[in-house]
């Protein structure tokens, strides 16, 4: 195996989460052969110390002004000298926005496919990714020379796998980029507003399906997530109605989340809600039928009416808490 490489990508010049997932993915792919990870930017220092003391112990600074900030046509140039000038075996990236607006191209210019969204690596190693709205897993091999391009789910790998030695080294590498070849002009980056919630990072999530009967029932599971620090998410029946914002939507056609605990309260289990929480380390259903799909991937189930378990978890929370 000549090599892993891993692309890391910032926020604010943060390394976002769903890179460090990828890392963990990488970090599984290699074995004993450790991934080196390339940060991005006109300034990559920071993200190189950073991704250094996380145990990443091979780091490349892809660094250029052009790539101040993100426009398809310079990371697909970059990236493109950055991995011939490697020879890689392997590309892995987070499946996020950005990567799925370049990656595709840069995999095309090196005849190859990117696999995306993968959920699980196996033997082969097999990629397994979804199909038909979760409804099929595919397994996916790489054949023929040339690197196989990967991009990984969010919450699909724990971020706990990225190797934790802190001792590091960062090259720098210059790609040729002139502004000739950047047909995009980049606008401001997004700032989503003080309210905006980022599920995606919430550590716990209570959820609420059709269960809950009535909009007028919100408050009551509003109180059970601030009793429990957590946020406030649901299924898509419950923002179709527009008792909460879209953006509170888990499942295929919402937000992916992975917090430490989901918490389903009336939520049946659909294959199109499952896909987009089953990454959740703890997931904690409360349903009153037994044979709900929720109970086939929670850890602990609750077989009740949730307007007689909801109000006793609030109180007893608030006894716990003082
Ligand atoms: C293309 C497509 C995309 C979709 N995308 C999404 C998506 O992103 N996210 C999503 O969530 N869905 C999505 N869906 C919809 C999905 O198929 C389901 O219809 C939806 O998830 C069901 O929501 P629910 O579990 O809240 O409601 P229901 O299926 O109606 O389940 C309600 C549950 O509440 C329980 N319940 C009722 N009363 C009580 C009570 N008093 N106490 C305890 N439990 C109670 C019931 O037993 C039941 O299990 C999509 C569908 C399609 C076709």
């Amino acid at each position: 195996m000549s090599g892993i490489l891993v692309i890391l990508e910032d926020r604010e010049n943060r390394i976002t989460r769903l890179s460090w997932e990828a890392a963990a993915a990488a970090g599984r792919l290699g074995g004993d052969h450790p991934a080196t990870a390339i940060v991005i930017g006109a300034q990559t220092e920071a993200l190189a110390a950073e991704a250094s003391a996380a145990g990443l112990t091979r780091v490349i600074r892809l660094q250029h002004e052009l790539l101040a900030s993100y426009t398809s046509d310079a990371f697909t140039a970059a990236l493109e000298q950055l991995i011939r000038a490697n020879s890689p075996d392997f590309v892995v990236f987070p499946h996020s926005y950005q990567v799925r607006d370049y990656a595709p191209a840069l995999a095309c210019r090196f005849d190859q496919v990117l696999i995306s969204d993968v959920i699980a690596i196996g033997d082969g190693p097999a990629f397994k990714r979804q199909l038909m709205q979760g409804r099929l897993n595919a397994s996916y091999r790489h054949s023929g020379s040339g690197p196989c391009f990967v991009s990984v789910q969010a919450g699909a790998f724990r971020t706990e796998s990225t190797p934790s030695q802190s001792a590091g080294t960062a090259e720098l590498f210059t790609p040729r980029l002139a502004p000739s070849q950047i047909r995009t002009r980049p606008s401001a980056p997004f700032h989503g507003t003080a309210q905006t919630v980022d599920l995606g990072s919430a550590q716990r999530i209570v959820s609420v399906g059709r269960g809950i009967k009535d909009a007028a029932n919100l408050p009551l599971m509003e109180e059970l997530a601030g009793v429990l620090g957590a946020e406030l998410a649901a299924s898509r029946p419950i923002c179709d109605a527009g008792w909460l914002p879209i953006e509170r939507q888990v499942g295929s056609s919402g937000h992916t989340v992975a917090p430490r605990l989901y918490l389903a309260v009336g939520i049946s289990g659909a294959i199109q809600h499952l896909v987009g929480m089953k990454g959740s380390q703890c997931v904690v259903a409360i349903n009153k039928d037994p044979d709900a799909p929720i109970f086939e991937v929670a850890d602990y189930g609750i077989a009740a009416d949730l307007f007689e378990v909801v109000p006793a978890l609030v109180e007893a929370l608030k006894a716990v808490k003082g």
